[in-house]
């Protein structure tokens, strides 16, 4: 930008803002994510959902949704999982928080980024205004459209009511050259066009995977990495991803659908670091929120 002298001045970067929201907290039995847990070790953890405000374009972005509180609404195998294998609870959800922030999610909110579709954090789209789009990673809308998803498949943990006709909005399939390399990450997208929020494919956990990095000041960065780990042991190395007898499969299973692309990209998000300033927050970190609850 030139100044009245004729002297370029640099333009600051774009920012966004972010706030946390409550999404309500899962027991989970750790031998399912860290190899070598004792089978009885179950940690309470938190479902964190994040509000995301680029002032500038004067948008407000959610990224996940955390548990919805009427967990009866889930699909009856979501509904099972949590009556047994997971426990949940639930005192406020997104939208006690968004209430607090006298957000009004019937016409604030444009749109709404899913880490991927998993039950812990999709919530409850239902109580969205219309004016809210959900963007799905790559892949995603596959889970919950065909006859794989519930209730074609009662078995299914995707709900092909999740969603309702032409709210969703997909990105990119992962071959478009629109995917772009930053850093360690070899496909990124500038989502608001003005480089402050960038979605990451995180290949590995599920279907659609993404992470978001946002520069929240001109030299800082949050990374959100949704379930690139469900524990900050495995990020810093300290602990590897868990593969668990499953006695209903017969075999072997690992909380990721590909445990070698999932490792690959828990190496890129530790190398992050080497090229920005930037702060790591997994959705599951009760450590990290435990230290950080006033933050954001
Ligand atoms: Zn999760």
């Amino acid at each position: 930008m030139a100044t009245a002298d004729g002297h370029d001045q640099p333009v600051a970067p774009s920012v966004v803002s972010l706030r946390r929201l409550e999404g309500g907290f899962l027991h989970l039995p750790m031998r399912f994510f860290v190899q070598g847990a004792n089978t009885d070790e179950v940690r309470r953890v938190p479902c964190m959902a994040w509000l995301i405000e680029n002032h500038n374009l004067k948008k407000k972005v959610l990224f996940d949704m955390g548990l919805r509180k009427d967990v009866e609404s889930y699909t009856p195998a979501v509904f099972r999982r949590m009556q047994t294998t997971v426990k949940a609870e639930i005192p406020e959800d997104i939208y006690d928080s968004l209430r607090k922030m006298q957000i009004d999610p019937q016409s604030d909110v444009d749109s709404v980024i899913f880490s991927h579709l998993h039950y812990d954090h999709v919530g409850d789209p239902s109580r969205m205004g219309t004016q809210t789009s959900f963007v799905l990673g790559p892949g995603a809308s596959d889970l919950i459209t065909g006859p794989k998803s519930y209730p074609e498949n009662q078995d299914s943990h995707y709900d092909s009511n999740l969603i309702t006709n032409g709210r969703i909005l997909n990105l990119p399939s992962a071959d478009s050259n629109l995917w772009v390399a930053f850093g360690p990450f070899p496909k990124t997208y500038d989502y608001f066009h003005d480089g402050s929020l960038l979605i990451v494919l995180a290949p590995g956990h599920c279907p659609g995977h993404i992470n978001a990095l946002l520069r929240i000041e001109s030299d800082r960065w949050v990374y959100l990495a949704g379930d690139t780990a469900h524990d900050p042991r495995i990020l810093d190395g300290t602990k590897q991803m868990a593969e668990y007898w499953d006695d209903d499969t017969g075999g072997f299973k690992c909380a990721h659908i590909d445990k070698n692309e999932a490792m690959l990209h828990v190496q890129r998000v530790r190398d992050l670091k080497n090229y920005i300033n930037v702060e790591v927050i997994l959705s599951h970190d009760g450590n990290w929120l435990n230290s950080n609850k006033h933050r954001f």
